[in-house]
């Protein structure tokens, strides 16, 4: 078969010149890039070899090797993995713009040149940086299990690669770089070795280079390998756990917390966890699959995020190592067993419980963390059924009693609970400003009860599952259901027959009421007691756009004491068909549906009895 040329994804095509144009100060990161895809495709084989052996060939012995080769100016990186198939090497090396890409090239372009290397390195764009070093790049690779059918790829990284048939010995990839003029160091061993230090001390596999021993060739291994999660607490430092982590999580910053132990009894197990501090690259746009790698006795087995932790927790990074799991069985029935199921829960309240401490002793790192990632602790709030309390414990709002942008936890609002309050309080809608606003809150303010304010759409969401704390129920200020037994009989019946007229007057308004829940407001609107409150109405209409839910019918709550309200009885009780009052209790409603934070149905009709108020008053 002939070569055939063919041509990069746009997206690719720009990645590309970016790479090469922006990072050329930052070369160094593609032998870490090219050891990573050499590494994990050794562990794709080996995992395969586990239920497979035929697919080893006898071809076990793991192995990463660098070839400086001065004559002709190349590197090669050399794996025995998995190894690509011509199919798979189109795929992988050229027509597939991942998901995100987009969006990736987006925030390289507007970020500071300083940072585009990281962003490079998490994003994970990985095989193209070989052209920051090479003005051209031939892969020669050869799959697991296909002996005859090796693959030549080749490109400029221009705007095409060529592909043909070839042969290949042995099973896995070489990948092999002609090194552009001003990057010939990188033909330095010494230069090699430190890097291989630097970026890749822990990969598992070793890494090896032919060097010069007293006139005889030998290899050397570059890398140290150890599997840091194995070994103990005391001889671990913060500046390994912290290379780690970057390693791992691809993540620039210090992670929030480090976990690191062992658990024993029922199943061991050794896991060295992360809490990173901001939300995880590879999960700004879009979800990430990725999740804790597992490993069976320092045998790399998966790395996908529901095997070992709740979805809810998928922004935790690290290892987890354990004995007490088969070995030699497939992914599937792997992910059934029991001991993995216990170790799953073990780590769960162990994460759980670590964020929690920072909660407790680090509250400022928490608040750090909880604007990053608690969007996830509320997903495990209405998530996680089993967990229920200790995540109500991690939550955090803003209050009445709260400076905006700053927080309170369940505990603390208890804690300053007045001792005849019995209920935590709440109100949602869309910021905090408007929440402020609302009548609903006066009488609290008289009694100086605190309110939670929530402002996160799924905080309604939150607020329902969880329900209580410490047996305290969780009680949305805007439903029906207020006591209104202070009201004395004289004013319920004064007042009734106007209320009436109200739910007469109002189609829109399932009843009308006296309340003794207002101070200085005149009326305001509530849910009945099991509706919807008016901020998830406002969310179901967003995400019903094309076919809106009929709207639930509030419930007016009047409040007597209001001197309008009493000027309005009055009228009304000398004469009920004044025309006036009709008017009057329009414009009360409409006001009453603005103070929600709702829309006016007829904004013209409003604002026309307003005006007619206003010329009145103005003596027109
Ligand atoms: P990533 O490693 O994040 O998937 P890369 O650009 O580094 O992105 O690599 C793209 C893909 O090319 C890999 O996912 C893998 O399928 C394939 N690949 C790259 N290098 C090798 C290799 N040495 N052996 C086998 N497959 C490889
Ligand atoms: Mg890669």
């Amino acid at each position: 078969m002939p070569a055939e040329t063919m041509q990069f994804k746009t997206e690719l095509k720009q990645l590309l010149h970016l790479i090469i144009h922006s990072l050329y100060s930052h070369k160094d990161i593609f032998l870490r890039e090219l050891i990573s895809n050499a590494s994990d495709a050794i562990d794709r084989v080996r995992f395969m070899g586990l239920t497979q052996a035929e697919v080893l060939e006898g071809n076990a012995d793991w192995k990463i090797k660098l070839i400086p080769d001065e004559a002709n100016r190349t590197l090669t990186i050399s794996d025995n993995g998995i190894g690509m198939s011509h199919d798979t090497i189109v795929e992988h090396l050229g027509t597939i713009a991942r998901s995100g890409t987009r969006e990736f090239l987006d925030s390289l372009k507007a970020a500071d040149a300083k940072e585009r290397p990281d962003l490079i390195g998490q994003f994970g764009v990985g095989f193209y940086a070989s052209f920051m070093v090479a003005d051209k790049v031939t892969v020669v690779s050869r799959m697991a299990g296909n002996p005859e059918d090796a693959v030549k790829w080749e490109s400029e990284g221009q705007g095409d690669f060529t592909i043909e048939p070839s042969t290949k010995p042995a099973r896995g990839t070489d990948v092999i770089l002609h090194l552009r003029e001003d990057a010939k160091e990188f033909l330095d061993q010494n230069k090699l070795h430190s890097l291989v230090k630097k970026y890749s001390d822990f990969v598992e596999h070793p890494i090896v280079m032919d060097i010069d021993d007293d006139g005889k060739k030998v290899e050397d291994t570059l890398n140290a390998r150890k599997a840091i999660w194995l070994r103990n607490k005391s001889d671990i430092s913060e500046e390994e756990y912290a290379e780690f982590y970057k390693h791992i999580a691809h993540d620039m910053h210090p992670p929030a917390r480090t976990i690191h132990y062992k658990a024993e009894g029922q199943i061991e197990f050794k896991a060295l966890l992360y809490v990173p501090a901001q939300k995880p690259f590879d999960m700004m746009w879009g979800e990430s699959k990725k999740g804790l790698h597992l490993y069976i006795q320092r045998v790399f087995i998966l790395d996908d995020c529901e095997t070992l932790l709740p979805k809810y927790l998928r922004f935790v990074r690290g290892v987890v190592d354990s004995p007490d799991l088969p070995l030699n069985v497939s992914r599937e029935i792997l992910q059934q067993s029991a001991p993995l199921e216990k170790i799953r829960s073990n780590l769960t309240t162990k994460v759980l419980n670590t964020l929690e401490e920072m909660k407790r002793t680090d509250f400022d790192k928490y608040v750090g963390f909880y604007n990053e990632l608690g969007v996830f602790l509320r997903e495990g709030a209405y998530q996680d059924f089993e967990n229920k309390k200790k995540l109500a414990e991690l939550l955090l709002f803003e209050s009445t009693k709260t400076d905006a942008g700053k927080f309170t936890s369940f505990a603390d609002y208890v804690e300053r609970m007045p001792g005849e309050q019995t209920e935590i309080y709440y109100l949602v809608g869309d910021s905090r400003e408007v929440l402020e606003q609302s009548p609903l809150l006066e009488t609290f303010k008289a009694k100086s009860w605190e309110v939670l304010l929530l402002t996160d759409p799924a905080d309604e969401f939150v607020v329902d599952s969880v329900q209580e704390y410490k047996g305290k129920h969780l009680k949305a200020i805007d439903r029906a259901g207020v006591d209104t037994s202070n009201l004395s009989e004289e004013t319920k019946t004064r007042f009734q027959p106007l209320c009436d007229y109200f739910k007469e007057k109002i189609a829109d308004i399932a009843d009308a009421r006296l309340t003794n829940r207002l101070k200085e407001s005149a009326v305001c609107l509530v849910a009945d007691e099991h509706a919807m409150s008016a901020s998830m109405e406002r969310l179901m209409a967003r995400m019903h756009r094309d076919k809106p839910l009929p709207a639930s019918k509030r419930i007016l709550e009047i409040n007597p004491e209001h001197p309008l309200v009493q000027a309005m009885e009055k009228l009304f009780s000398n004469d009920r068909i004044d025309a006036r009052l009709e008017k009057h209790a329009r414009l009360l409603y409409d006001q009453a549906v603005i103070l929600e934070g709702s829309k006016v149905k007829d904004p013209l009709t409003f604002a026309q009895r307003l005006n007619e108020l206003l010329l009145r008053d103005a003596g027109g």
